[in-house]
């Protein structure tokens, strides 16, 4: 099932997300439906909050196939990468973000399995964003007040648009 993708304006957008206490059917389900409607509006995450949920569910897949984590934490993080970035709640807006180069990711898969992922580039790039909006962060709190500034007409417009709906 398709879900609703909440924009930039959204309140849940800048709410921490809860931790999950059980895999259930449900959480499975949320799962499914996440990844579908990732893949149908061509992203390459997309974190429970912006579908409404504040859980602690990630998915991602940067073309080597999904990765769903429940819970995701980063005991270990290296080096840095800087690129462009965008977010299926920023329509029409990319933005060069600084990340960690190599991260360490510890969570929960979807059959409620702990699991240990490696990942460097753009699978890390990935997993720091979608985390990132686990704790309420966005894109727009990792660059310059300068660059905010460049683009605080577009940011308007949307938030205009998502107070509409
Ligand atoms: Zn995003």
């Amino acid at each position: 099932m398709l879900l609703e993708i909440r924009k930039y304006g959204s309140p849940i957008l800048r709410e921490k997300s809860q931790p999950v206490k059980e895999i259930t059917p449900e959480i499975k389900e949320l799962i499914d439906n996440m990844a579908e409607t990732m893949y149908e509006n061509k992203g390459v995450g997309l974190a429970a909050n912006q579908v409404g949920v504040k859980k602690r569910i990630i998915t991602v897949d940067v073309g080597d196939g999904l990765v769903a984590l429940v819970n995701p934490n980063v005991p270990h993080s290296s080096g840095v990468q800087v690129g462009e970035e965008g977010c299926l709640s920023f329509p029409g807006i990319t933005l060069e973000i600084e990340r960690r180069e190599e991260i360490v990711v510890e969570g929960l898969n979807r059959e409620g399995k702990k699991v240990n992922i490696r990942a460097s580039g753009l699978l890390a790039r990935a997993l720091q964003h979608e985390i990132d909006h686990l704790n309420g962060l966005l894109i727009i709190d990792r660059i310059s007040l300068a660059k905010r500034e460049l683009i605080s007409r577009q940011l308007r417009k949307l938030e205009k648009e998502t107070s509409q709906r």
